[in-house]
């Protein structure tokens, strides 16, 4: 029986279950979003931002959902005379080349196979041509279950491209993979908060490189709802262009804090452990989707190999457990099916769900 007021347990790739420490803070009183209470989150909350993501650049709050950030770096940092070069291995890397399209700008893609990783070498041979000026990549693509090797595409990027902006959709990566902003050299990454943040959606952080505002001054176009310079501009003043998403905010606030007391380290390495303990049972009962080498520490997408009925044990879950996972994503539904291993979920639920499959399929 679906009933909203009584929703599944969620295991999908997104959103994922928020505790409810978590909920709670998203019933705080509100704050005038021009008044001083609402600076004093803001700062706050960027400022513990900054922390999690080791930058010292800018952290924006938009009142939107991930999808956003494909737009808004496209638009703000690329002259309608410019070029991108769209690396895709899945479905949401793809969506982005849709979209920059969509933005009136000039796409070329670098596609692999689903399943498969970008490499540096291909990027590489790729830019060589010295036609782009920015180039997109996905950090886990949440298709697929895949990272690709971010770390040494960026190490490349450095020592080859300097000039090329980078912007990564770190949507289902953000908190649960490593990820140092200025360390990587990138100028715009993002993640809508209903993944690794385990808040309920409805809003983006942001970081954006000082290149990529100073670059944005002189792009034709850039729209209004997405401006990086009203973005930079209210920034400020501690504050975002129009009124945002308050509850939200103090629920980053919130989750931030227990973040840099955990410390950024033990964070990734707890998600690790969550993905090798999902990997190993992926691997003995079925087969990872994807070369383990590169598999996401934030869900694992399994492959069918032995042709179960995914949907219906999906449904079976639900019924018996109130509890459900992800199919295939696209063209891979019955072909595999998602299970999210980050935020707030904790090992124990992992066991918990992963007997409960085990029922169903033996
Ligand atoms: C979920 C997801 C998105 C879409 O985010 P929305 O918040 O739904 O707009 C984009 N990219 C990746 C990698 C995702 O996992």
């Amino acid at each position: 029986m679906t009933d909203w007021k009584n929703p599944p347990r969620l295991f999908i790739p997104g959103p994922v279950k928020s505790d409810e420490d978590v909920l709670e803070q998203l019933s705080r009183p509100t704050l005038g979003h021009r008044l001083p209470e609402y600076s004093q989150l803001h700062k706050e909350t960027v400022d513990m931002l900054k922390q999690v993501f080791f930058t010292e650049q800018n952290v924006f709050l938009m009142t939107n959902s991930g999808s956003g950030g494909w737009e808004a770096s496209v638009r703000n940092c690329v002259a309608p005379d410019e070029k991108i070069l769209c690396t895709t291995c899945g479905a949401f890397s793809e969506k982005w080349a849709t979209v920059a399209k969509a933005c009136g700008r000039e796409v070329d893609t670098l596609g692999v196979e689903w399943g498969k990783p970008v490499t540096a070498e291909m990027i590489d041979q790729k830019l060589a041509s010295g036609d782009y000026a920015a180039m997109t990549m996905v950090y886990s693509e949440t298709s697929t279950g895949l990272a690709n090797p971010v770390y040494e595409i960026s190490k490349m990027m450095k020592e080859k491209y300097p000039d090329v902006m980078i912007f990564v959709d770190s949507v289902s990566a953000m908190v649960g993979m490593p990820l140092e902003f200025d360390k990587l050299g990138w100028d715009v990454t993002f993640a809508s908060v209903q993944k690794a943040f385990a808040i309920p959606p409805g809003m983006t952080v942001a970081l954006v490189s000082d290149r990529a505002i100073q670059k944005s001054k002189d792009v034709p176009g850039r729209g209004y709802y997405f401006d990086f310079q009203q973005y930079a501009k209210t920034a400020e003043k501690n504050q975002t262009p129009t009124t945002p998403s308050v509850p939200h905010i103090m629920a980053i606030n919130y989750q931030c804090q227990k973040l840099l007391n955990e410390g950024m380290e033990n964070v990734w390495s707890r998600h690790k452990q969550m993905a090798d303990f999902v990997r190993s049972w992926a691997a003995d009962k079925f087969e990872l989707f994807c070369d383990r080498k590169y598999a996401s520490n934030t869900l694992t997408t399994v492959a069918n190999t032995r042709g179960i009925n995914i949907a219906e044990t999906i449904k079976s879950l639900k019924e018996k457990h109130n509890t459900v996972f992800g199919n295939g994503y696209g063209k891979t539904k019955e072909k595999a099916f998602r299970i999210a291993h980050m935020g707030d979920i904790t090992l124990d639920d992992l066991k918990e769900l992963l007997h409960w499959i085990e029922a169903e399929i033996e």
